[in-house]
């Protein structure tokens, strides 16, 4: 007897041996399972079934519970890359290779055939042509600052004109749209409607979580993504750990992500440390270095979740695999986001 597995770890979804066996090493990443831990979302007699066996969980077609797929859309900061006016290396080298540029961060969910879009960045028409550009049921916004808003205004008249998208976020972040006016425009003319900040369906479960970050246009939410098999942490800004941590009420940043049960972790690696911006004060605009959560974290061990870093400043060294500060992160078993990373839940 064989079943079809999804690694929670690489998420790579492979057949494994079940027949009297209670434990399996992961064909992707060589992480040990327990079987009886796991969710087998198929079962077949014969090795020759499982390639058509993985394919229809790859298709989610199995049973009622769909998995979702969520893609990573963007890794830059809110002022992408290059980023306007800077006429340093990072982002002067690369003016005539679009192929290196990059996207504010954002997220897209695929459920069925609906879309559910995290983040509105101005990029989103380049976003959405990653995920077979269709228009988004729902679109999620962690907090008011730039990068993660001014891709609202195209749901409006002037490009897709869409009806009744769901708007969720927090009251605070309402507010603050209402008070803008051409945002509030897509809420008069029902481009946007404003939905509940948390959603259960079917499919998956959004949970947000109050983070502390500069909220002069309102708070800030860490957003947790839960499928039906694996639990996904989205939190592109903060200000500190401590603040973090403090706000969540735990100590470390593992004993944080092991009481969420999150699989995957999209944190802020804005910068790579705190001298990184030299023509302007970074005080600011903090944001817990990568090298800071890096001590924190230290290695990755057998059961520690994925931590992905993303949003990163033009300026940022991991924007390049040949630099330490990159080859650093891997070495501790860590991860750096790429544009177009997927992940099923
Ligand atoms: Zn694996
Ligand atoms: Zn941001
Ligand atoms: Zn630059
Ligand atoms: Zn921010």
């Amino acid at each position: 007897m064989y079943g079809i597995v999804v690694c929670p770890k690489c998420m790579q979804i492979q057949g494994i041996d079940i027949e009297g066996k209670k434990s399996y090493s992961c064909n992707g990443c060589g992480k040990r399972y327990k079987i009886s831990k796991m969710k087998i979302w198929n079962r077949v007699k014969r090795v020759e079934e499982l390639t058509e066996a993985v394919t229809l969980v790859k298709e989610k077609k199995w049973r009622d519970e769909k998995m979702v797929e969520v893609i990573l859309l963007g890794i830059a900061q809110d002022g992408g890359r290059p980023q306007a006016g800077c006429n340093l290396n990072c982002c002067v080298k690369i003016q005539a290779k679009p192929e290196l540029w990059s996207s504010p961060v954002s997220l897209g969910i695929l459920e069925e055939k609906d879309l559910h879009l995290i983040e509105a960045s101005r990029m989103i028409g380049k976003q959405l042509s990653m995920i077979d550009n269709k228009i988004p049921k729902s679109v999620w916004i962690t907090h008011a600052h730039l990068g993660h808003i001014d891709g609202l205004g195209q749901f409006g008249t002037e490009s897709m004109n869409t009806s009744r998208v769901t708007l969720h976020c927090s009251e605070r972040v309402s507010k603050n749209i209402e008070k803008t006016p051409s945002l509030k425009l897509l809420l008069e003319n029902e481009k946007l409607v404003f939905g509940d900040w948390g959603i259960k369906n079917k499919n998956f479960k959004i949970t947000p979580i109050e983070i502390p970050h500069r909220d002069e246009l309102g708070d800030n939410h860490a957003l947790v993504i839960e499928g039906i098999q694996n639990r996904l942490l989205f939190m592109p800004d903060h200000d500190t750990w401590d603040e973090t941590l403090k706000c969540v009420g735990f100590e470390t940043i593992k004993d944080w992500l092991k009481s969420l049960e999150i699989d995957v972790a999209l944190i802020d690696g804005t910068f790579w440390n705190d001298k990184e911006i030299k023509h302007r004060s970074q005080e600011d605009i903090k944001h817990p270095p990568i090298e800071e959560t890096l001590k924190r974290i230290g290695m990755s061990e057998k059961d520690d979740p994925r931590i992905i870093f993303i949003h990163f400043n033009h300026t940022n060294p991991v924007f390049n695999e040949e630099t330490e500060e990159y080859k650093k992160v891997i070495e501790m078993g860590w991860e750096i986001g790429t544009e177009g990373m997927r992940f099923y839940l």
